[in-house]
């Protein structure tokens, strides 16, 4: 049997960068990946052309800390994305479609209304402490209603509902009448409580040489201290050392042993000697599911006709768009989209998907010239996309959520307060700092 201080299952963008700072501390670390290619969630491809496109996580926003700490150590470069640019949203609803910024369909006594409710909701979300939401006097209540459920009983108008569930539907998480509210209370404490979800917040920077190029640099520097094509199977705890099987068989023994693994293919790890309260809770935590397509143009069409290739449909299974790159355009397909899409033939979801964006960009959406579909959401080793959390979610999963429990220790973006690449980053580098502490820390996942 193989004998490291630390194996780190999964390298994705948080197993990469606990098992970066454990090898620059002098450890012997090996990371154990499913998959033949490092990243997890963050891939690319490249065009004919030479573009990169972005198959995975994408975009930060300024206050993502750590992710943009480590792009500087690794040399790469954050520059805009789609919020700096100029030209108009589109807005595709049932009720017919419009062009414009802030919500441009709404009228002047229901933006009174709406901005009412985010004022409310950002006192709220200001009294929520992100690291410990579970602390919150009123916590059980405030994760017992739905983010629809709490705007209704605020007095939020249809449109405030419509406006919000828009929002939700071109993030693709999961509708805001199945979104504890406490959770989303939570996300945006996180964010400086500044409001609704924010593109200004959360979206406004990228790394220009490629989001996943930040995984492969990496990977790059870890060279063979990653072991590709080694899905783990098992991981036993006893006598304060871990135990850990690949579905090969091949055994290896370590220290410690830290899981970078989303939360469903955690659920498929048999996991002995960890106690029942950490694992029941590591093993109530959810996902929401997502597809995602990008598709490469000539050039940035949208903009001829004014459209800054934003946009939000409530008609089509694309639940929103922007504009990744010059000439590439990103959506989403949101989980309430999913059954339609994994029922439609393999062979007419990309032309399915291109009449989408036809209806929802104009015709010349029809003429690109590279297509990419990524199912994440059936994908073996995500089975999911970023972090849910349904109604009563956030208590069930409880304290332990984001914990340590030595020689067990665990990140990823799930364990951060709603998935993300800034919580891959911060939890990876929180759990290698945790290690070397000796687990003196079992709070520092968070
Ligand atoms: C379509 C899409 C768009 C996104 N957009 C954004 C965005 O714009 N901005 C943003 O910040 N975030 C975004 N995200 C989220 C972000 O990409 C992820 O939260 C983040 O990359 C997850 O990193 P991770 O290391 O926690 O997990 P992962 O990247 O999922 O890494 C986990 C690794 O574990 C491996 N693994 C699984 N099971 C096993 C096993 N049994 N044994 C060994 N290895 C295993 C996997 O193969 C994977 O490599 C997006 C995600 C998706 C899917």
């Amino acid at each position: 049997m193989e004998k490291r201080d630390v194996i780190v299952m999964g390298a994705g963008l948080a197993g990469l960068s606990a098992a970066r700072d454990l090898a620059a501390a002098g450890t012997d670390v090996l990371v154990l990946e499913a998959r033949a290619r490092p990243g997890g969630r963050v891939e690319q491809a490249t065009t004919a052309d030479g573009r990169l496109v972005q198959l995975g996580g994408e975009i930060v926003g300024t206050f993502h800390t750590a992710y943009r700490k480590l792009v500087g150590e690794l040399g790469l470069t954050l520059g805009p994305t789609f919020v700096a640019s100029s030209g108009e949203t589109k807005w595709k609803l049932g009720s017919g479609e419009t062009l414009g910024d802030d919500l441009p369909w709404m009228s002047k006594e229901e933006r009174r209304n709406y901005e009412r409710l985010e004022r409310e909701f950002s006192r709220l979300a200001a009294s929520v402490d992100p690291d410990d939401p579970w602390s919150h006097p009123d916590a059980q209540r405030l994760d017992s209603i739905s983010v629809a459920d709490w705007a209704r009983s605020e007095g939020g108008s249809p449109a405030v509902i419509l406006a919000l569930e828009l929002s939700a539907h071109a993030l693709a998480v999961e509708s805001i009448e199945r979104t504890s509210l406490l959770a989303d209370l939570r996300k945006e404490s996180a964010a400086g409580a500044d409001g609704f979800y924010s593109f200004e917040a959360w979206e406004n920077e990228r790394v220009l040489e490629g989001s996943a190029t930040v995984a492969l640099r990496m990977a790059e520097q870890l060279g063979g201290r990653i072991r590709y094509s080694s899905p783990v199977a098992a991981v036993h705890i006893a006598s304060g050392r871990a135990r850990v099987s690949l579905r090969t068989g091949e055994e290896f023994s370590a220290d410690s042993v830290i899981s970078a693994l989303p939360v469903g293919p955690l659920r498929d790890v048999h996991i002995t000697g960890v106690s029942v309260e950490r694992l029941a809770s590591l093993h109530r935590q959810r996902q929401a599911p997502a597809v995602k397509i990008a598709a490469v143009y000539a050039s940035s069409f949208w903009e001829e006709a004014g459209m800054n290739g934003t946009s939000y449909s409530q008609t089509t299974l694309i639940g929103g768009t922007w504009a990744q790159s010059p000439g590439v355009l990103s959506g989403l397909l949101p989980p309430s989209s999913l059954g339609e899409y994994f029922a439609t033939p393999p062979a007419r979801r990309e032309p399915d998907l291109t009449d989408d964006l036809a209806a929802i960009l104009g015709t010349q959406a029809r003429e690109h010239s590279a297509f990419f579909l990524r199912n994440w959401a059936s994908d073996r080793w995500t089975q999911g996309y970023v972090t849910g959390w349904r109604p009563g979610d956030v208590m069930s999963v409880g304290p332990l959520h984001g914990t340590h429990e030595p020689p067990f220790y665990v990140c990823g973006s799930d364990q951060w307060v709603c998935g993300y690449m800034e919580g891959a980053v911060r939890t990876g580098r929180a759990a290698a700092a945790a290690v070397l502490r000796g687990g003196k820390d079992r709070r520092a996942a968070r």
